[in-house]
């Protein structure tokens, strides 16, 4: 039985870099270890271009970027309008006035707080 070849590289593979150009050798040892990474894709670049890109950071999959901006909060609350039961003046409070309870005008409020120590 003959050997199949007798090159001594014989898994050598000469690829081309798809950023500068350059040929480069992807041997039959590189492919064996890119198999067991589980790539199932010729390295495109040289390995020149791979550690200039590994260094620069922007190897990989980029991320899509997508920040979904929902807002609603950091503006103007929304405010009901209401009569202040202390001083019967027209104000407004963030929350519905239900009827059940008093609402005061922000001085007032303050007022009974303030006053309103047990
Ligand atoms: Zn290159
Ligand atoms: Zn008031």
């Amino acid at each position: 039985m003959r050997s199949q070849s007798q090159a001594p590289n014989v898994g050598d593979k000469v690829l081309k870099c798809s950023d500068c150009g350059a040929e480069f050798v992807h041997s039959a040892a590189d492919q064996e270890f890119y198999r067991e990474r589980g790539f199932s894709n010729e390295p495109k670049r040289c390995p020149t271009c791979r550690r200039a890109r590994k260094a620069s950071g922007s190897y990989g999959e980029r991320r899509g970027g997508s920040s979904d901006s929902g807002g609603g909060f950091g503006g103007a609350r929304q405010m009901y309008p209401a009569t202040c039961a202390s001083c019967g003046r027209e104000t407004e409070v963030p929350f519905k006035p239900s009827g059940a309870r008093p609402v005061y005008c922000r001085e007032c409020f303050q007022r009974q707080r303030g006053s309103d120590r047990t």
